[in-house]
């Protein structure tokens, strides 16, 4: 992380997301366990609702791409033919005199984890030499555990998809250019986790591997750039923020021809949320190589067989997930505010009857129980009005309607919006209608 202003905004977001049931250590009552976090009632809305407008993108709104969700267990040579077990590795040093632990190919910005500050060149010198160091995960399938029976978690969903080209495609009935997407999780055992959220050794991945015709595969590449970086409108997170990082040479995968990193600037510096990859033939051909079997697919208009080219998108939902919260999370003077897209906002609306009489509470029920079943929905009858406001404010609700005496008389109710602070009165019989256009306005 860089300097203490910086450390202090993701201590205070740490802070809130628990105090307020975003986000939980795992296993806190046992001293917690390093780099595993648990989503709380509003982390999970929140997560739910990234995944949704995900889907909804990258599925519901298109005819040429379909989902799956394959297991996390895989046979073990997939990861033979993807180059895990052979190249999925970080290389590692250790300090001798701290024993802190340090991927060597990011000693620029390494900071002790003992002394919270960047590391010197007299750290340097109590290092050990650099060791190669697999990230996958092991178990072993069956009661023995022996070589033979030795499985890994998946490192990244995508190799899900690819072993199941061919039975999508057929079953889909789909042809070339055609896309598989699916969410689930993923597995690395990271030297460096950190930064919250942002880099855990359990972790989410949205992926969409998109299979095209090897050479139409850089106007392909050139659509996904675009497209997924427009998604991030959608999520509401400011232009500013993002930014195209690509990947030099050096830098490249060794399935890759082309990388952009969609990045966002964190309070701890420009990181990657998002890859947007061309695989080329590498993953079908590798497939193809180990399994034995025709991974082609046969043109019957251009009357020819090839391997596809994959255009991938890979994103992480928690790194997503703390973007909205860093992108979301102001202080001001008399409140802290997430100012969070209604659509990720994890409570889409509060109902409060000004005071506990002259049937103001029942009204707020009633109202309460109307919209029970489209929207998460908060019912808060506890303490003054503006502590309520202050409270939804903190949890990014985007909306607050409150029953007061006018409510009584003319059956108008207030609504008070968290972004501007500013009131209006509306018509009771009109909530479902405004609502409806604010949140799914995106
Ligand atoms: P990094 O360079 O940050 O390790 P990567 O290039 O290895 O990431 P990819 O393999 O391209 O990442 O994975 C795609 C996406 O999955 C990333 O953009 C990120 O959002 C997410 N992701 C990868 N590793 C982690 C992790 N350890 N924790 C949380 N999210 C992750």
């Amino acid at each position: 992380m860089g300097n203490s202003k910086t450390i202090s905004v993701m201590d205070k977001l740490v802070s809130l997301t628990k105090r307020r049931g975003f986000i939980f250590q795992s296993s806190e009552i046992y001293g917690g366990i390093n780099s595993c976090y648990d989503y709380g009632p509003l982390g999970i809305e929140i997560k739910k609702n990234i995944k949704d407008l995900w889907w909804k993108a990258m599925v519901y709104e298109r005819d040429d791409i379909e989902g799956i969700d394959a297991s996390i267990l895989m046979h073990p040579r997939v990861w033979e033919a993807s180059g895990h077990v052979e190249g999925f590795t970080d290389p590692l040093v250790d300090c001798k005199k701290c024993k802190a632990r340090f991927r060597a190919d990011q000693l620029d910005e390494a900071i002790c984890p003992n002394t919270k500050k960047p590391i010197t060149d007299e750290c340097k010198s109590n290092f050990t030499d650099q060791r190669s160091f697999n990230l996958m995960f092991k178990t072993f399938m069956g009661p023995l555990e022996d070589a033979a029976n030795q499985v890994f978690l998946r490192p990244e969903t995508a190799q899900g998809i690819y072993v199941n080209f061919h039975n999508v495609r057929e079953s889909a009935r789909k042809k070339i250019p055609f896309g598989i997407a699916q969410i689930g999780k993923a597995f690395r055992n990271e030297v460096t986790p950190g930064n919250f959220i942002f880099r855990t050794r359990e972790f989410e991945q949205m992926e969409m591997q998109y299979f095209v015709k090897p050479d139409e595969d850089e106007k392909w590449f050139e659509y996904w750039k675009d497209k997924r970086m427009n998604w991030y409108r959608r999520l509401g997170i400011r232009e500013g923020k993002l930014r195209f990082n690509e990947h030099t040479d050096n830098e490249l995968a060794h399935y890759a021809k082309t990388a952009f990193d969609i990045e966002y600037e964190f309070p701890f510096g420009w990181h990657e949320i998002e890859g947007i990859h061309n695989r080329t033939d590498f993953d079908l051909n590798r497939h193809m190589e180990y399994s034995g079997k025709d991974m082609r697919f046969f043109d019957d208009q251009a009357n020819e067989r090839y391997i596809p080219y994959i255009i991938e998108t890979s994103i992480g939902c928690d790194r997503t997930l703390l973007t909205t919260l860093v992108d979301a999370y102001e202080e001001e003077e008399e409140r802290v505010v997430l100012r969070l897209a209604p659509a990720v906002a994890p409570i889409k609306v509060a109902i409060f009857p000004l005071v506990k009489k002259d049937g103001m509470p029942e009204i707020a029920e009633k109202i309460t129980n109307d919209l029970r079943g489209e929207y998460r929905i908060f019912y808060d009858d506890s303490g003054s009005i503006g502590r309520r406001y202050r409270r939804m404010d903190e949890a990014g609700t985007p909306f607050c309607i409150t029953v007061d005496s006018e409510t009584l008389s003319d059956g108008t109710v207030t609504i008070r919006y968290r972004d501007s602070m500013k009131q209006e009165r509306i018509e009771q019989n009109n909530i479902k209608k405004f609502l409806h256009k604010e949140i799914l306005s995106i």
